[in-house]
C-alpha cells in the first residue's frame, strides 16, 4: 500500500474517529443543554398552567367558600323544613347563581339529604329542591363519602346522570358554629369549556393535566382518560396518570415525583421533572402540587416537536463541509509538503543507483523532507563528482597498464604484444593503401657468451645500448621493439625493399661501430622481409625470422633481406 494511501487512510480514520468524539459530546452537550432548559421551561409551564387554573377557579372556588360560610344557609340546614328559612336560603342561593361563572349552584343539606339545584338557563326556579340524596345510590355516593372524609373542599369531576351535565365540581362543605358539617354547597364549570380554556391550549408539543391527590386524572384533553367521579372509585379502579405511560419505569418515576411532591407540600413552588415516554416519544414531564386545591398539575413537554432535530441539520451541513473541507486541505498538504518530495527523491535515488548523477530538480520543502532532500542532492553531487574523478583516474590507470603491457620494461621499447598490434596495424593500412612496409628482426651475435663472460648485468646494458642505436637509426615513424631475449624487431612503415635494405644495413653497422666504441663489440644479424599487401602476420614473421636465420648461417654480423619478389617465396 502506497504511503499517500496510507496517510489518507489513516487521516480518514483519525478524523471519523475525532468527529464521532466531537459528535458524541456535542450531543451529551445539546442533550444536556435541552435538558436543563427543557426543565426550566417545564417548571416555568407548571407554573403558569397552575397559576392559569388556580386564576380561573379562585373566584369560583371564593364564592363558593362564601357562600358555604352564609349564615342563611347554615341557619337554614339547621332547620329545613322551615319555610321562611328556606325561602331566604334560596333567595341567597340564586343571588350566589347570577354570581357564579357557569351561573350554576347546588347545595346538599346533610339533614334531610335534600339536593337543591339551578342552572344558568334558570330551568328550576320555583323547583330548585330537585331529589333527595340516597346512600345507597352509587350516584350520590360522592355526597356521602367527602362528608364522611370531612374535607372542606374538594374538586370533582363528576357527571349527574339526574341533571345530565358532567362538570367540573367545586364542593365546599358547610359547617355550623359548632364546627359539624350541615350540608355542602358548590358550583359546577362546564367541563368542556374549561378543558378548552386550560388544558385543550392548542399549543403544539405542550400537554398539560391534572390530577387529583391519589394520582387520578381529572382535566386532560383527551376524555376517555379522566378519571369521572373520582372519589367514590375504589383504588385500582381509577384512571391514574401511570395509564399515560407504557414503560413501568416511567410509571414509577411519575408516581415517585407525586410522592415526593406530597410530603414538601408544605414548600409551595416546587417542580419535579424528569424524561418519560408517551406515545413512543421522548417527553420532558414537569409536576407541581397545587395546595390550594389538593391536585397535581403535570406539563408534557415534547423536546422532538419543541426542538425538532432538523434544527441541528445545517449544524451537520457545517460539520460535514469543515470535515470534507479538513480532508481535502490534509490530503494538500500531505502531497505537496511530503509525498511529491517523497517522490522526487525517490527518483533521484533510483537514478543515482543506476549510476546517473545527472538529478531532476527536487522539491525541498522547509521540513525534515526538504533538508533531507538537499542533503541527498549535496550528497549525489559529491558522489558524482568523486566518482568522475575515480572514474578518470582508472581510466588515466588502465591507459598506463595498457601502454606499460606493451613496454619492454629493461628497454622502454615496444615489447612482442606491442609490436604485434602494430603490426595488424600495419597489414590493414597496408591492404587498404596497397603498400608494402619492411619488417627487419635482428638478433645479437653469441650473446650467451656476453653473458657468461661478463655477466648478466652487463648483458642487460648492452640490451639497452642495442635499443637505443636500434632507435637512433630508424626513422621518427618507424616502431622499434624487443621481441624477447636478444632478439629485436623494427616495422617499418611505409617503406620500398631499398629503404629497408639501407636502414637494416645502418641499424648492423652502427651496432657494430657504436659498440665498438664502448670497449665490448656487439655485432648483430639481421634478417629483413618486405611484406605487400595481403600478406598475413604469420607469413610475414616467417620470412624476416626465415631471412635472419639465413644470416645466421651465413656467418652472423651481416643482413639478409627478402623480399615478396623472391623466386623463392613466389616461385614461377
Ligand atoms: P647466436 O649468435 O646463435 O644468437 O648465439 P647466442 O648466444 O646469442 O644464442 P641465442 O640468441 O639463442 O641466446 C640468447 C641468449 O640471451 C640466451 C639468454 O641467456 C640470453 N638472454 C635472454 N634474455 C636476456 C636478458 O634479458 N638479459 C641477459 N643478460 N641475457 C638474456
Ligand atoms: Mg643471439
Amino acid at each position: 500500500m502506497s504511503l499517500k494511501t496510507r496517510f489518507l487512510g489513516l487521516a480518514a480514520c483519525l478524523i471519523i474517529v475525532a468527529s464521532l468524539a466531537s459528535w458524541l459530546a456535542y450531543r451529551e452537550l445539546s442533550e444536556s443543554i435541552i435538558e436543563r432548559w427543557g426543565q426550566q421551561v417545564a417548571e416555568i409551564q407548571v407554573r403558569y398552567d397552575s397559576a392559569r387554573l388556580l386564576q380561573s377557579l379562585e373566584r369560583e372556588i371564593g364564592l363558593a367558600r362564601q357562600m358555604a360560610s352564609s349564615s342563611a344557609l347554615i341557619n337554614w340546614a339547621a332547620n329545613p323544613d322551615n319555610a321562611a328559612l328556606e325561602s331566604e336560603a334560596i333567595r341567597q342561593m340564586e343571588s350566589f347563581r347570577t354570581n357564579f361563572r357557569d351561573n350554576t349552584y347546588f347545595v346538599a343539606l346533610l339533614n334531610n339529604r335534600h339536593y337543591y339545584y339551578n342552572n344558568a338557563e334558570n330551568d328550576f326556579a320555583g323547583s330548585q329542591f330537585r331529589y333527595v340524596l340516597d346512600e345507597d345510590k352509587p350516584d350520590d355516593a360522592w355526597f356521602f363519602q367527602l362528608v364522611e372524609e370531612g374535607r372542606d373542599f374538594h374538586l370533582n369531576v363528576n357527571p349527574d346522570p339526574e341533571l345530565g351535565v358532567t362538570k367540573l365540581w367545586i364542593d365546599v362543605l358547610m359547617r355550623n358554629e359548632a364546627g359539624e358539617v350541615v350540608g355542602m354547597v358548590g358550583t359546577g364549570l362546564s367541563l368542556d369549556a374549561f378543558l378548552q380554556d386550560i388544558v385543550d391550549i392548542g399549543q403544539e408539543g405542550i400537554t398539560t393535566l391534572f390530577v387529583d391527590y391519589n394520582g387520578a386524572i381529572q382535566l386532560y384533553r383527551d376524555r376517555n382518560y379522566i378519571d369521572f367521579a373520582s372519589i367514590i372509585k375504589p383504588e385500582g379502579q381509577k384512571n391514574t396518570v401511570d395509564l399515560l405511560f407504557d414503560d413501568p419505569q416511567d410509571k414509577q418515576q411519575i408516581l415517585g415525583m407525586l410522592q415526593l411532591l406530597k410530603k414538601r407540600s408544605d414548600q409551595a413552588g416546587q417542580v419535579e421533572s424528569g424524561f418519560v415516554t408517551v406515545d413512543g416519544k421522548e417527553h420532558l414531564a414537569g409536576v407541581a402540587f397545587l395546595p390550594a386545591i389538593g391536585w397535581f398539575e403535570i406539563t408534557l413537554l415534547d423536546l422532538n416537536t419543541l426542538v425538532p432535530s432538523s434544527y441541528l441539520w445545517p449544524l451537520v451541513g457545517v460539520f460535514l463541509g469543515t470535515l470534507l473541507f479538513t480532508l481535502v486541505l490534509f490530503h494538500l498538504i500531505i502531497q505537496s509538503r511530503i509525498l511529491k518530495p517523497i517522490m522526487g527523491l525517490e527518483h533521484a535515488v533510483e537514478k543515482v543507483r543506476e549510476g546517473s548523477f545527472e538529478l531532476p530538480r527536487l522539491d525541498k520543502p522547509d521540513n525534515e523532507i526538504g533538508w533531507l532532500a538537499d542533503h541527498f542532492e549535496k550528497m549525489a553531487h559529491n558522489l558524482g563528482h568523486s566518482t568522475r574523478e575515480l572514474e578518470e583516474k582508472v581510466a588515466q590507470r588502465t591507459e598506463e597498464l595498457n601502454r606499460l603491457a606493451r613496454i619492454d620494461p629493461l628497454t622502454g621499447l615496444k615489447n612482442r604484444r606491442g609490436l604485434d598490434e602494430v603490426l595488424d596495424e600495419e597489414i590493414q593500412r597496408a591492404r587498404r593503401q596497397e603498400t608494402g612496409f619492411g619488417v627487419i628482426w635482428l638478433d645479437i651475435d653469441h650473446f650467451k657468451h656476453i653473458n657468461d663472460n661478463l655477466g648478466h648485468q652487463a648483458g642487460d646494458q648492452i640490451l639497452c645500448r642495442v635499443a637505443l642505436w636500434l632507435k637512433a637509426g630508424v626513422r621518427p615513424y618507424d616502431y622499434p621493439g624487443r621481441w624477447g631475449g636478444d632478439e629485436f624487431v623494427v616495422l617499418l612503415s611505409p617503406c620500398d625493399p631499398g629503404t629497408l635494405s639501407r636502414i637494416a644495413r645502418r641499424i648492423r653497422e652502427s651496432v657494430e661501430q657504436e659498440s665498438h666504441k664502448t670497449g665490448t663489440t656487439v655485432t648483430v644479424s639481421v634478417g629483413g622481409y618486405h611484406a605487400k599487401p595481403g600478406d598475413s602476420s604469420d607469413t610475414i614473421l616467417h620470412y624476416a625470422d626465415r631471412a635472419l636465420y639465413q644470416a645466421k648461417g651465413e656467418g652472423r654480423n651481416r643482413v639478409c633481406i627478402t623480399t615478396s619478389e623472391d623466386p623463392e617465396i613466389n616461385p614461377a
